[in-house]
């Protein structure tokens, strides 16, 4: 009978087994998709329908080899991924964060507790956080997930929560207010107490005034042993800037960035002392990323 969704890898079942008791009938106008179940398969799986099917039914068709219907709001591309989930076959793989929103909010309305179950998973996969991580988090939120919200949170200290493109931004539309503010109430908290870390460092006379940090052109000599070195200087400034946008030490500690600020520095000992530096570096990177990422 129907087709599976093309964005989703499924397996051969095409419910229609004989021995189906009801047919569920999807929502597609021009024509509708009949999915041949088992009232005792939803009835476990599902309180909703195991309600449903307590009640009294109707009048049996005069015909005999006429199963009863019911049409849902879903369309096929939602009700055939759910209902593998809730089938004892192979899980169809959700290869969009579109369509597994659409299937959550259906398990959720219909109540299948295992498929939401499964859909967390899905939701918390590495692809979908790495390459949509406000998106996940809304998606979270809004279903009242918040172990799977907390850990996307974390993935999002990497994007610049004020500068939403694209999906991202178009994601706000679904997300209170609330939750939003505590995206920016978690970057805004990290970013000021890394930054405090940095300051911190450069305050300590034995590890940048004249110890540790230093280079042996601009700070390192016993005639300009005060303050930080050049490039140290240059990077924390950088740093303080890419912070606010980005809490993470991703960015900061990277090779990319440390000699960007060592070159515009204006002192050609300066890249030297950055290697040097590796230890204080180091420790500050991992105080930094010891910091609380979730909200
Ligand atoms: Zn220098």
């Amino acid at each position: 009978m129907m087709s599976c969704s093309s964005s989703t890898i499924s397996s051969s079942y095409e419910f229609d087994s004989p021995d189906a008791d009801v047919v569920l009938v999807s929502s597609d106008p021009v024509s509708p998709s009949q999915f041949h179940v088992h009232r005792c398969i939803l009835a476990v799986a599902s309180p909703f329908f195991r309600d449903m099917f307590s009640l009294p039914q109707g009048p049996s068709s005069s015909c005999s080899d006429k199963l009863p219907t019911i049409p849902v709001s879903e369309s096929r591309d939602v009700l055939d991924p759910l209902l593998r989930f809730v089938y004892p076959i192979p899980d169809p793989i959700l290869v969009s964060l579109d369509e597994l929103d659409k299937v959550l909010a259906a398990a959720v309305k219909y109540e299948f507790d295992a498929t939401i179950r499964a859909l967390r998973g899905f939701l918390i996969s590495p692809a979908f956080l790495h390459t949509s991580p406000v998106r996940v988090y809304s998606i979270a939120c809004r279903y009242g997930l918040m172990d799977e919200a907390k850990i996307a949170s974390r993935y999002t200290l990497g994007t610049d929560l004020l500068q939403l493109e694209g999906v991202a931004a178009e994601e706000l539309k679904n997300m209170v207010a609330w939750d939003f503010h505590r995206l920016l109430m978690l970057h805004k908290g990290r970013s000021e107490a890394a930054l405090a870390f940095i300051r911190t460092v450069e305050a300590e006379e034995g590890l940048c005034g004249g110890g540790v940090v230093k280079c042996v052109q601009c700070n390192g000599s016993m005639f300009t042993a005060q303050g930080s070195p050049k490039w140290w200087i240059e990077w924390e400034k950088r740093a303080e800037k890419e912070l606010k946008i980005r809490p993470t030490t991703e960015v900061i500690f990277g090779l990319e960035f440390l000699y960007g600020a060592a070159r515009s520095a204006g002192c050609i000992r300066c890249t030297g002392s950055v290697v040097e530096s590796w230890k204080v570096l180091a420790d500050l990177k991992e105080a930094i990323d010891s910091l609380p990422s979730t909200i």
